[in-house]
């Protein structure tokens, strides 16, 4: 085979997933010899790897082709929970024999089974190189992974059905002067069916979006503007007959670090709406901090001698947050959409979620997922441990008021 280096580059593609029910091995055999000619022409070559359960497969060719036959075989039936593993670019193909080779691990004896699977291939260098692709290999059929496979059912096994308890909840603007409004998003334990908390999301009086209230303002009025929106928050919060329920609110860090008395500030306004410290959270985004580190953990020390609990934001998109980390440590880590999106196909993503969710354990700092959209999102994150869920897929953020929320049942359950 030659290499098709030139106007596409050799992309690899590695993905695992897990054998349907009721799938006959014929049936994969099959399916190999008519992947081994379509694949051909594409000029894509590859190796599956099957152990009884799991498929492991690696697909490598040019870029457009490989991308066309991944999108097929996602849409294939016959396996599910399909993860994206690796999508990378390499100089020369691992296993450019065959359009695809069917390798049943079963076959081997322990001992000699990875020697069996690299005899297959036509890479020069086998294992002696630093090549993420083969370890990838390795790490399959040795199996040292397995305890990360987890098998979601699929989205269609929940209904979400809307509690109509707590439609009734709007809130009241008691000064009706203010300049901004706030939308109400709940912080949801779906399998507990318990509201943790509501976050308030800052809103023009008209509620357009946050990122158009602050457009109306540069230098130091945006953190001025920022801080006194939450007088309007609280007194909202306070309408809204939360009882114990915690509040969150959202504060550029140079809030806190530019306005003098801003931690006095926010005391004051959650005194005045008989509201108390300790069922506030102020959450607090990543980005910018680090410039004036020490100053921003000074006011952080302040918020939580007054009782006030805070959470980092956005964890993990901006710069610096392991360091940020390192320096303080939050009660709560949002982790955002941008992390969350799919990551029941994305084994970075999942890598990524695996290694905060163990950072917070080590450190008892509590986890939630904001912007959860989807079921196998939300069951995902609740096999690796998250319980606590923020997003349109239970409640979505409702301006001055609180919607209700969908509840995930298991349809065997009704
Ligand atoms: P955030 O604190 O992460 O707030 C959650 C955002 O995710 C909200 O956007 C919410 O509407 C959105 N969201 C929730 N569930 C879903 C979902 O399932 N899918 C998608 N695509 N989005 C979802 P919003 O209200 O536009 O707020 C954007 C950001 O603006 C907030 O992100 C927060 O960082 C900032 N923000 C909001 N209010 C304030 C404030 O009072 N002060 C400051 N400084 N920033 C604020
Ligand atoms: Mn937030
Ligand atoms: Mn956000």
């Amino acid at each position: 085979k030659q290499l098709s280096i030139g106007h596409s580059m050799l992309t690899t593609i590695i993905y695992r997933s897990h054998i349907c029910k009721n799938v006959p091995f014929h049936s994969v055999t099959d399916m190999v010899a008519a992947a081994n000619v379509k694949n051909d022409q594409a000029d894509v070559t590859g190796i599956l790897l099957f152990n009884g359960t799991h498929f492991f497969q690696m697909i490598e060719g040019p870029e457009e082709s490989v991308l066309n036959i991944y999108q097929h075989i996602c849409r294939d039936n016959r396996h599910y929970n399909i993860v994206e593993l690796l999508c990378d670019y390499a100089p020369a193909r691992r296993f450019g024999k065959t359009g695809m080779e069917l390798f049943d691990l079963r076959e081997y004896d322990r001992d000699e089974v990875l020697q069996a699977v690299l005899d297959k291939g036509t890479s020069k260098y086998q294992l002696f190189y630093n090549d993420r692709a083969l370890k990838f290999l390795r790490t399959f059929v040795e199996a040292t992974e397995k305890e990360n496979y987890f098998e979601i059912p699929p989205a269609d096994s929940w209904l979400f059905i809307s509690d109509k308890k707590d439609v009734h909840t709007q809130a009241v603007i008691a000064d009706n002067s203010a300049d901004c409004s706030f939308a109400f998003q709940p912080m949801v334990d779906p399998f507990a069916q318990k509201i943790l908390s509501t976050e308030a999301l800052l809103r023009t009086a008209g509620g357009e979006s946050t990122a158009t209230y602050f457009a109306g303002f540069t230098g130091k009025a945006l953190y001025e503007a920022d801080l006194n929106s939450k007088k309007v928050a609280f007194a909202m919060a306070s309408s809204l007959k939360l009882g114990e329920q915690s509040v969150s609110v959202n504060l550029l860090p140079m809030t806190l670090v530019v306005i003098p008395g801003a931690v006095d500030f926010l005391l004051r306004e959650i005194q005045i709406n008989g509201l108390v410290p300790e069922q506030v959270t102020v959450e607090f985004t990543e980005s910018e901090v680090i410039s004036r580190i020490d100053e921003f953990t000074d006011g952080i020390r302040q918020l939580k001698a007054a009782g006030i609990s805070v959470a980092i934001d956005h964890f993990g998109a901006g710069f610096g947050g392991l360091l940020l980390l390192s320096q303080f440590q939050p009660d709560r880590i949002k982790i955002n959409r941008e992390l969350i999106k799919d990551v029941h196909k994305s084994g970075p993503r999942q890598a990524i979620i695996q290694a905060i969710i163990k950072c917070c354990a080590s450190l008892e700092i509590s986890i939630s997922a904001v912007g959860v959209e989807k079921a196998e999102e939300w069951m995902w994150l609740e096999s690796a441990g998250i319980s606590h869920f923020q997003g349109n897929l239970f409640a979505r953020a409702q301006l001055s008021g609180i919607a209700a929320v969908a509840w995930p049942e298991r349809k065997a359950d009704l």
